[in-house]
């Protein structure tokens, strides 16, 4: 039998992070869940996993916005697995805000969280998975990635930025038999985007259900909202042999959104 695979995602108590383990936890790899809940809040989910998928899982609330609490995942990781596959820098935070009162330390947060992780969780893996000649990264980036909206200077800086951190990467892996690419998701109805719905309102001077049809949705040529289960499906593929030539990209899952 071939040994499990290790996935590390980073923020999957909640949202896209925990489709996207708990479709890699199906697909026959031992998963690292990792949040800002305590671990009892995140246990009926951690064993959920296990008993659902016969693989093990455990539960981080390690800090993604600070270097040394990405460096303690992946060591944690390290430690209960010997290594890891499979790192999916997910966790993420929004703030929506005209510029001129953009607070800093929003800034420094999406900055940190949105981006930062991203460096150090790569740094402290990229090494190992060179030396075993296997390995893939998938940055869940966003189609801010690729294009921008208003009042979202921070999130769509960050955003931008690890789609050319993914390729950079990409390079820099390539003959090791490592993949590095970014997902960009258009709207999902997770917590991140429910909660950026009065804001938005606030900022625009518009209706809640405004904000939906004609900010979020009108975005999307589908007019619907993208699912967890689509973003997770497209990561399983990218950790996949079929896929070993998807190196360096930013694949939009957006809807129709950046063909605009
Ligand atoms: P979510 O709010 O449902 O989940 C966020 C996760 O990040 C949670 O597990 C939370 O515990 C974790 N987290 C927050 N702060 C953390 C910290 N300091 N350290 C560790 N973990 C932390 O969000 P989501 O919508 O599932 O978003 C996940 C990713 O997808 C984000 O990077 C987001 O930018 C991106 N994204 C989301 C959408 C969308 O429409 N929801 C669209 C494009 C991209």
């Amino acid at each position: 039998m071939t040994k499990r695979k290790t996935a590390v995602i980073t923020g999957s108590s909640s949202g896209i992070g925990h489709g996207i383990a708990e479709a890699l936890a199906a697909a026959g790899m031992n998963v690292v869940l990792n949040g800002i809940e305590p671990a009892a809040q995140i246990e009926p989910a951690r064993k959920a996993i296990e008993d659902r998928f016969g693989v093990k899982a455990i539960y981080s609330p390690a800090n993604m916005m600070k270097a040394d609490g990405v460096r303690a995942l992946i060591a944690e990781t390290e430690a209960a697995f010997g290594q890891v596959d499979v790192l999916v820098n997910n966790a993420g935070i929004q703030f929506v805000s005209p510029v001129e009162d953009f607070p800093d330390e929003k800034w420094e947060q999406i900055i940190s969280l949105n981006l930062s992780a991203a460096f150090y969780a790569t740094k402290a893996v990229v090494a190992g998975m060179k030396a075993r000649g296997w390995g893939r990264i998938i940055n869940i980036a966003s189609a801010h990635g690729l294009v921008a909206s208003p009042f979202k200077g921070a999130y769509v800086a960050a955003k931008h930025g690890i789609v050319g951190f993914t390729k950079t990467v990409a390079l820099e892996t390539a003959e090791h038999g490592v993949t590095v690419n970014a997902i960009c998701p258009g709207y999902v109805l997770t917590p991140l985007v429910q909660n950026q719905i009065p804001d938005t309102a606030k900022a625009r001077g518009i209706t809640e259900a405004e904000v939906i049809r004609d900010v979020l949705l009108a975005a999307q040529p589908t007019k619907k909202f993208v699912t967890v289960e689509e973003l997770a499906a497209l990561a399983v593929f990218l950790t996949t042999d079929a896929a070993a030539s998807i190196t360096g990209t930013a694949l939009p899952v957006d809807g129709g959104w950046t063909a605009h």
